[in-house]
Parts: structure tokens; C-alpha cells; sequence
């Protein structure tokens, strides 16, 4: 048969692996391991449903045979094996569609990324082969296939002799070179300390012929006792098969907790904390838990799926249990395993399983006060976490009426106008001024664009720290918290904000008593708003517009950006600065001409709307009445 060409696609992630400048070429092992594993696994989860497949758990392994002379190393398993189709389809194709996509968008962080991300797996072997032979017999069929490949000029698939069920993967070396000794790769201690590494746990046999010497007593040519060493053999199991959660926390290297977390829960990087944890009592589990150092692509779609492993005295029970994390840690990943859960539960009864709900509740215990520790003593580390998945938190607050916000609101960040960083609320209530009884927040877009509402400079000018809310849902989640410490929020832009003094506030009213004719007839060019008034909170800006009621604008905004959107509208009320010289002319064309002060009305009006990032209804008129003015 003649050779077959590899899909574009997995032609250049080859090329990628063959020319790998990636200094940490001895992951191939453990992707063949993993994969040697997957594949026993597999046959084993068959034979559990299928009783003509005879296997006893003993006789599944993982061999591994080095070979000096030949300059191979053999990988052999004894799992699910593969059919000529399958050789063809997943040795010559990558499934992982997409990954050169993100390779070109991201081509200056080099193959690093690459390889880790998508654990590219089976064509890792080409960073250490210059010819990778595979040969299969898969479960069931009469014929074993061997495919062969050196490299991106394509690869070959041909019937060949196997007796047994199983993959064999022999891997011919690269010649050594002068940065790159792959020679390395034949020792027998270095396949040790790297399948110890990085594949400790896998739990069948990891086998590998190994040298030993023994002293040996001989007789010598006068008969006198001498010790001699002589070299023997032996298949060591170079594992221990202990899963990793189940060993001694102080045992277990950061690389091991990364390599697993990699491995199994495919991601490239590594996590950002990982929690290793158990509880004895009643009900009694370990658990490992990471959480990622970023957030996953697709958390945010439907596909996503919550939940950790759950295992029963080290067997997988359930890929996914979703019972075991409240949707507000959805992205914790990791694994729980406990005795005192029965093997054969079904899904349903799980959810009703009084153990499970009370491992559930001691996990987020320990999430939370992980998550609280973090904020703690390492800020740096928290902040990178919110920025990822803060948001959830707050959906946390915010859904089901807020019954947990207690639970969640210490974990919750904002930017600060006066630290110009991220703050705790309980912070901002320990700098409160001394008669301040609000937490004062803005919403807006940006922190940049909240800086440049007019009337936030007057809180601000004022002393007063704010709270700037940039993702659409902080408004909600803050209406949700409600107070804090006894404390109420007050947006600046709301026009009930109440930083005067009494005499101010008398003053203020007096002034727009006084003009309380002129502006009915500025509501009646602009009938969106509630009202029209001078206010002294904007110091040198002219207009802004502020909200009434529940409703804030940048609420509206968010609601309307929702699919289903019921043309929600904030309540607005048109305030103008009293002290700033449009006040005058205002009122000097209510005296003279109320035709042009009702043009002038809607020109101001639309400015504080732009000002606001909204819309304005006819920009055209807008343009057109400004450039009457201009052209005055
Ligand atoms: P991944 O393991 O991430 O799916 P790989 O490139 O490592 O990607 O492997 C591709 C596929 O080839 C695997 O999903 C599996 O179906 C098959 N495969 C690889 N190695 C073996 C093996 N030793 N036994 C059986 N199937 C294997």
C-alpha cells in the first residue's frame, strides 16, 4: 500500500513537533502513557457491560522496553487496540480542529503554547522520533494494521502480524545532536524519573525492564569467599499507582499537581491554585480541586458543563457530577472521591444522596475560605482570578433573589476612584468619611468613561471614594447586596444623591422654584425626561442627566442589550449647572425667544445623553441645530 498523506492540518502540526525548539521533549512519554492508559481503561469499561470479553484487572499493563543498540524505545498496551479505520483517522487527522488556527494568531509564543494547549499527544513522538511505527489490534477483530511514519511526507497503514489485543508504539530515535542528546531517552533512570514525573498515578502497571545488580559470593582459585556483582533483570512497575489525591500532601511536587491537572482536565495552563483536601467523620472524602488561571473558551456557552469527578474508593464513578458545586464555583475543576458513596448509584438517586449533599456543602466551605485566604495574602493572585471568573461570583449574588450574597459579597471587587485599584466593599466601608452613611457608586462602560461623567468629578471634588461598576451586571448585583455593614449605595448619577448642605439644598430649591415656568416649556421640547432643574453638583460641566427610581441609565442600557428586550427605560431628569453660563443664557431666552430656548433644550439634552453613552433619536436634527448655531 502506498503512503498516504497527512490532512493539512496535522501535515503542519507535525512539521511543528519534528522541528520543536520546545525544550521539554519529555513530555512525549506521557502522552503515550496517558493514551496506553485511556485505551486499557476503555476495554476495561467494556468488559464490565460485555461478559465475553474475559480480562482480569491483573493482567492490564503498560510496558515499556528500551532498546540501546537499536536506538528504540517500545511502548506496548494491552488496551482497546485500533482498526485499520481508526489508525487512519486518528493517527493521520488531529481532532483537535482549530488548534493551528490559534497557532497563527498566536505565532510569536512559538510551539510552547501549542503543545501544551492541545496536547497534541500522539505527535509529541515526533519531537523525539524520526520514525514512529504503531502497531494495533483492536478489541473484536481478526486483523492487526500497522501505521507507519517518518514524518510530514505522509505515513503508511498495512496488515501486519499481532497476536494480541493492543497498540504497540516503537519509537526510533532521533540521532543525537549537538544541543539535543535524545540518547538520554535510552536510559533506564531517566524513563524512571520521568514516568514518575508525570504519570505516578495512572493506575494499571507501568512496566520497564530494569537492571540490577546483586552481590553474588564465589569461590576463587584458592577457595577464598569473594563478592562478586552480577547484573540481573526485572520487570519493575516504575509507578505507584496510588492516585495522586490519596497521597501524602507533602509527598507530591507542584509538577505532579500540574501534570494532572493538565492531563486530565485539558487545559495548557497551569492552575492558578490547586486544593488538596479531605475530611474524616461521618462522611469522609478526599478531594483535589483547581482552580484554572484562566477561563476556559467555552464557559461561557452552553456546552460548558459543570462539576468534579466523583470517584468511589478510587474508582470513576461520574465524569461530571454537577451536585458537587454550586453554579457560582462552576469553574472549579478536580475530582472528589469518598467510600462512603455507593458504587451502583444512578444519577437520580445521587441527587437525593445525604452524603453527597454534605460532601458538597464542606466543599464549598473550602473553596470559599480558599478563595478568602487568596484575597488575603495574595492579592496579585486574586485579582488575576477575578478578572476571570469575578463575574461569576457576582451572577452568584445576583441570582435566586440574592440568598446567597452573604456568602459571596466579601469576594466581590470594584474599582475605587480614590485607590485607583480593585477594592473589597468591607474596605471601602472601613475608609468611609466620618459622617458619609452612602457607598457611592457610578456605572459606566469603562473606568475612563465613568472619569469623565460630570457627575462624578463632584462627588470626587467632594472627598468621597466611588465605587466605579463596569460590567453590566455590578448595578444588578448591588441592588441585590442592598446594604452592606448597614450601609446603602447611592449611585452619583441618580438625582437623589444627597451631598448638600441644608442651606445648600434651600437655596437650590429656591433658585428652581424661581424658574419653574422656563422649565415646563424645556420639557415640552423634550418629553423624555421627568423633569428639567439647575443643579450645583457639576461644578464645571455644564448638563448631565441623571436617573429617578430603580432603573439606572446604564441599567436601561444593559436591559435593552438583552435579546428579549422590553424597551425598558430609565427615568431621566435633564440637570443643568447653575453656575455655569448657560444658566444665564437659558434664561435670558426664556425672556426673549421660547422658540430657540426649546431648540436650545433639546441640544442640551441630547449632549447629556451622549454624555451618558446613549443613543440619540435624530442625530441628524441634532447636527443640523448645531450647526445653525455655528453658522450664527
Ligand atoms: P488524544 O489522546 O488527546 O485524543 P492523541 O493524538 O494522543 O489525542 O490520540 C488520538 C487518538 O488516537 C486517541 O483519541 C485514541 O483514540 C487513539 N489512540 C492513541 N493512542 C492509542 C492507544 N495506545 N490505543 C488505542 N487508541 C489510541
Amino acid at each position: 500500500m502506498g503512503t498516504r498523506e497527512f490532512k493539512a492540518e496535522s501535515k503542519r502540526l507535525l512539521d511543528l513537533m519534528i522541528n520543536s525548539i520546545y525544550t521539554n521533549k519529555e513530555i512525549f512519554l506521557r502522552e503515550l502513557v496517558s493514551n496506553a492508559s485511556d485505551a486499557i481503561d476503555k476495554l476495561y469499561y467494556k468488559s464490565l457491560t460485555d461478559s465475553n470479553i474475559k480480562i482480569s484487572k491483573d493482567d492490564l499493563k503498560i510496558q515499556i522496553d528500551i532498546n540501546k543498540e537499536g536506538r528504540t524505545i517500545t511502548i506496548t498496551d494491552n488496551g482497546i487496540g485500533m482498526t485499520e479505520k481508526e489508525l487512519e483517522t486518528n493517527l493521520g487527522t488531529i481532532a483537535k480542529s482549530g488548534s493551528l488556527s490559534f497557532k497563527e494568531e498566536n505565532e510569536k509564543k512559538e510551539d510552547i503554547d501549542i503543545i501544551g494547549q492541545f496536547g497534541v499527544g500522539f505527535y509529541s513522538a515526533f519531537m523525539v522520533s524520526k520514525e514512529v511505527q504503531v502497531y494495533s489490534k483492536a478489541y473484536g477483530e481478526e486483523k492487526a494494521y500497522c501505521w507507519k511514519s517518518k514524518g510530514v511526507e505522509g505515513y503508511e497503514i498495512e496488515e501486519c502480524e499481532k497476536e494480541d489485543v493492543g497498540t504497540k508504539i516503537i519509537l526510533y530515535l532521533k540521532d543525537d545532536t549537538e544541543e539535543e542528546n535524545y540518547s538520554t531517552f535510552l536510559d533506564d533512570y531517566t524513563i524512571k524519573n520521568i514516568i514518575r514525573k508525570y504519570s505516578d498515578y495512572i493506575r494499571v502497571p507501568i512496566k520497564m525492564e530494569v537492571e540490577h545488580q546483586r552481590p553474588k559470593e564465589t569461590l576463587n582459585d584458592s577457595d577464598e569467599k569473594k563478592t562478586e556483582y552480577e547484573t540481573y533483570k526485572e520487570n519493575e512497575t516504575l509507578n505507584s499507582m496510588i492516585p495522586i489525591w490519596k497521597k501524602n500532601k507533602s509527598d507530591i511536587k507542584k509538577e505532579e499537581y500540574n501534570s494532572f491537572y493538565t492531563d486530565k482536565f485539558g487545559d495548557f495552563e497551569e492552575p492558578a491554585k490547586v486544593i488538596h483536601t479531605s475530611m474524616e467523620g461521618n462522611v469522609s472524602y478526599n478531594a483535589l480541586l483547581f482552580i484554572p488561571s484562566r477561563m476556559p473558551y467555552d464557559y461561557y456557552t452552553k456546552e460548558f458543563e459543570k462539576g468534579l469527578q466523583l470517584y468511589s474508593n478510587g474508582v470513576l464513578i461520574m465524569d461530571k457530577c454537577s451536585d458537587l458545586l454550586p453554579d457560582y464555583f462552576s469553574f472549579v475543576k478536580g475530582l472528589v472521591d469518598s467510600q462512603d458513596l455507593s458504587l451502583n448509584i444512578s444519577r437520580e438517586m445521587l441527587q437525593h444522596d445525604r452524603q453527597l449533599k454534605i460532601i458538597a456543602k464542606s466543599i464549598e466551605k473550602k473553596i470559599k475560605s480558599e478563595l478568602e485566604n487568596m484575597l488575603k495574602l495574595n492579592r496579585e493572585e486574586y485579582e488575576k482570578f477575578f478578572k476571570n471568573f469575578g463575574n461569576q461570583l457576582k451572577f452568584g449574588i445576583y441570582n435566586d433573589y440574592g440568598i446567597n450574597k452573604d456568602n459571596l459579597q466579601d469576594l466581590i471587587l470594584f474599582y475605587s476612584s480614590t485607590e485607583k485599584k480593585l477594592v473589597t466593599l468591607s474596605e471601602y466601608v472601613g475608609r468611609m468619611k466620618e459622617r458619609q452613611d452612602k457607598i457611592y457608586y457610578a456605572a459606566g462602560e469603562s473606568v475612563d468613561k465613568i472619569d469623565m461623567l460630570p457627575q462624578v468629578e463632584g462627588v470626587k471634588d467632594k472627598g468621597y471614594e466611588i465605587l466605579y461598576l463596569t460590567d453590566d451586571i455590578d448595578e444588578f448585583v448591588i441592588q441585590v447586596i442592598f446594604n452592606y455593614q448597614q450601609k446603602q449605595f447611592a449611585n452619583v448619577c441618580a438625582n437623589n444623591l444627597d451631598l448638600d448642605s441644608k442651606e445648600e439644598k434651600e437655596e437650590l430649591q429656591k433658585v428652581n422654584e424661581e424658574n419653574k415656568d422656563m422649565f415646563e416649556i424645556m420639557k415640552e421640547a423634550i418629553s423624555e425626561v421627568q423633569s428639567v432643574r439647575f443643579t450645583h453638583k457639576l461644578k464645571n460641566h455644564p448638563v448631565c442627566l441623571t436617573s429617578e427610581g430603580a432603573i439606572s441609565v446604564e441599567m436601561e442600557k444593559t436591559l435593552n442589550a438583552m435579546p428579549n428586550n422590553q424597551n425598558i427605560k430609565a427615568q431621566t431628569v435633564l440637570e443643568i449647572n447653575e453656575s455655569h453660563p448657560i444658566a444665564e443664557k437659558i434664561k435670558d431666552l426664556y425672556n426673549t425667544n421660547k422658540e430657540e430656548l426649546k431648540k436650545y433644550s433639546k441640544i442640551l439634552y441630547n449632549g447629556a445623553r451622549l454624555i451618558e453613552g446613549l443613543n440619540i433619536e435624530n442625530p441628524t436634527e441634532f447636527s443640523n441645530m448645531i450647526c445653525d448655531i455655528i453658522s450664527k
